[in-house]
């Protein structure tokens, strides 16, 4: 890019400086690096920096409005992007996610996963679901409670619904909370993961998505296959532009 100013050409040395810390995490706890997916978290952020996070190599991006992302999705054109919802989604928006997005990160209700799946039918395309578990039953955060998490998936499993595969589950830790409190949440998701992979016999069902720039070395230690870090390779985000 001729004009690329300062702030873009952070971009690829933060994101290799976050790749870099990702495979020293993984190394500390036994665990392959290559089965950690980095989601670059672009919400905010222009097209242009998520072009030059492209031309630093990177495929996988994590937004978390319809309209912005859409906006993104359409000005970049880009076939070799993995697109990954990662926000609260309203089920009136439900019909802009297949086609548009590999990942939707925040599944909440199965009238929100009927929508989806209807929608993705009608494309013929595939759309891969994480649940959205508020570990610590925060009242201001969205997701399924643990302890409701059982009869929702077995709700989901009932219902038959093509077009989406359910792959895993996401949380986000409590906010600027110390290591050991970080890694009880992280935990749990992750025990939560295996006991109902096994009860359910689902074996597509690996995926632990959790971990943001604040807190993405303490998810790698408790298991993350994907981390969605925004801050820490975009910059601060500033909202007064929107
Ligand atoms: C914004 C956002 C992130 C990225 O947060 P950073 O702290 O900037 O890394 C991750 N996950 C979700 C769900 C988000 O909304």
């Amino acid at each position: 890019m001729q004009f690329m100013n300062q702030s873009f050409s952070d971009i690829a040395s933060n994101l290799f400086r976050v790749k870099r810390s990702i495979a020293e995490a993984a190394r500390v706890a036994k665990r392959n690096p290559d089965e950690i997916r980095l989601i670059a978290v672009s919400k905010t952020h222009s097209h242009e920096a998520v072009a030059a996070a492209i031309e630093a190599g990177h495929q996988d991006f994590g937004e978390s409005t319809t309209q912005e992302a859409l906006a993104k999705i359409s000005r970049l054109a880009n076939p070799s992007i993995t697109w990954h919802f990662i926000g609260h989604l309203q089920t009136n928006k439900a019909k802009f996610i297949p086609g548009n997005f590999s990942w939707l990160h925040s599944l909440d209700s199965l009238d929100l996963a009927r929508k989806l799946s209807r929608r993705a039918q009608e494309l013929s395309a595939n759309l891969n679901i994480l649940i959205e578990v508020n570990v610590m039953r925060d009242p201001k955060k969205h997701g399924i409670a643990p302890e409701a998490l059982l009869d929702f998936i077995e709700k989901f499993s009932k219902e038959n619904l093509h077009g989406l595969s359910l792959r895993g589950l996401m949380t986000i830790g409590p906010h600027e909370a110390p290591e050991k409190e970080l890694r009880a949440c992280f935990a749990r998701l992750r025990e939560l993961r295996d006991s109902y992979r096994e009860h359910f016999a689902l074996p597509g069902f690996t995926e632990l998505s959790m971990g943001m720039s604040g807190d993405y070395l303490e998810a790698i230690k408790e298991g993350a296959t994907m981390v969605r870090v925004g801050t820490a390779i975009f910059g601060a985000r500033d909202y007064s532009k929107n």
